[in-house]
């Protein structure tokens, strides 16, 4: 049986991306490289929304989060960091890390990321250089109001806005110029349905006015030498050419379904997702559903019920693999990835799973699945 991998990354890859990665190697300083690089780039851009600078990356999501940082900050710097769970708090930890003098705007996980809170943040530290949040938190299932946090931390204040949008950016409308955020995260193994080990991290032009002054160490992901390179069409060091391959091949199948399209099918898969859970008699675990995430479904884990044993079950004896909890999420919840290469079937063939393999770890659901 097909595995059912419904993790929030790495996520299915396409038989054509899969055959794609297995093309021969090629001189990644000659002109096959540089026509690669140019469509994969221009193609991204699409999906970022932007016309801003995009670099890929040889890294997994959390280089592209660390380049945000080193290509704009300096040891020293005021950031406030807006966490709202496990990738909220890795991206504070990255600043932290480099000397940034961080402070954190911690939201109760599960909840979304308030404006008003940022407003007065902001208000009432004037030397706050820049703004660090989730766009999508990966690990509670929330997605926060980016358009109107964005619309507070520029429109309002004109700060420096770093976005990790990991799994956000390709599988969630992200009008990266609209709502001018200055760096832009993604990586390959989310909504981009291809293997672990590209980044993408967009830089706006004041972004680059940063990194002009910006003093922290950096080196492999150094964007200003990425930017000399890019314009030969090529990158810095040695790109992961099998990813690349791979990614060209997913691209071409998501902007033949067309961005819009995309866009709309998560929005339908999400939803298909929670209502089906509910009607199980499962619990979300985002607090207010306005803002559940249609990348990725948090549920409780309902009382008694042991996580590691429902989710070995779906496994075993289903093929479906879901994500635990995780950090101090670890068996309170359970996580559906329904992000890149997802339909409503494989999302369907998820909830009949769980109605038959709740009621062998102590929890009888309310209600059936349509077969
Ligand atoms: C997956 C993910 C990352 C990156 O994780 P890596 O393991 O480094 O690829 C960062 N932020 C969010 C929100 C994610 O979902």
């Amino acid at each position: 049986m097909r595995q059912n991998l419904r993790t929030p990354g790495p996520t299915p890859v396409p038989e054509e991306s899969a055959q794609a990665a297995t093309k021969p190697m090629i001189n990644h300083r000659g002109p096959e490289a540089k026509e690669l690089l140019f469509r994969l780039t221009d193609r991204l851009k699409q999906l970022f929304q932007t016309q801003n600078d995009l670099f890929i990356l040889t890294a997994s999501g959390t280089g592209a989060l660390e380049a945000a940082i080193v290509n704009t900050l300096s040891p020293g710097d005021r950031v406030l960091a807006v966490t709202t769970g496990v990738f909220g708090d890795r991206f504070t930890s990255i600043a932290q890390a480099y000397g940034a003098q961080v402070s954190k705007q911690r939201v109760p996980w599960g909840s979304a990321a308030d404006p008003e809170a940022v407003r007065q943040a902001l208000k009432e530290d004037p030397s706050i250089k820049a703004v660090l949040i989730t766009h999508n938190e990966t690990s509670t299932g929330v997605t926060n109001d980016l358009e109107v946090v964005a619309g507070v931390v520029k429109g309002e204040f004109d700060k420096l806005l770093l976005v990790d949008a990991v799994s956000a950016v390709g599988s969630i409308p992200l009008a990266t110029d609209a709502w001018q955020c200055d760096v832009v995260t993604g990586c390959s193994q989310k909504g981009w349905m291809t293997p672990p080990g590209l980044a993408m991290a967009s830089v706006s032009p004041r972004a680059w006015e940063a990194y002009r002054e910006a003093t922290m160490p950096r080196f492999y992901f150094d964007l200003g030498v990425a930017k000399r390179y890019l314009q030969e069409g090529q990158t810095p060091w040695t790109p992961a050419l099998s990813v690349l391959y791979s990614l060209d091949a997913s691209l071409e199948r998501l902007l033949q379904e067309g961005v819009e399209q995309t866009f709309q099918r998560h929005a339908e898969v999400g939803q298909l997702t929670r209502e089906g859970v509910k009607a199980l008699g499962l619990e979300l675990f985002p607090e207010d559903e306005r803002y559940a995430s249609n990348t990725v479904t948090a549920i409780k884990a309902p009382p008694g019920v042991d996580v590691g044993k429902l989710l070995e079950l779906l496994r075993t004896e289903h093929s479906v693999v879901l994500a635990a909890g995780q950090s101090r999420l670890k068996g309170q919840i359970f996580r559906i990835g329904h992000l890149g290469l997802v339909s409503r079937e494989d999302i369907l063939n998820v909830l009949r799973a769980l109605e038959l393999t709740l009621p062998k770890v102590g929890f009888t659901p309310a209600g059936t699945i349509a077969r």
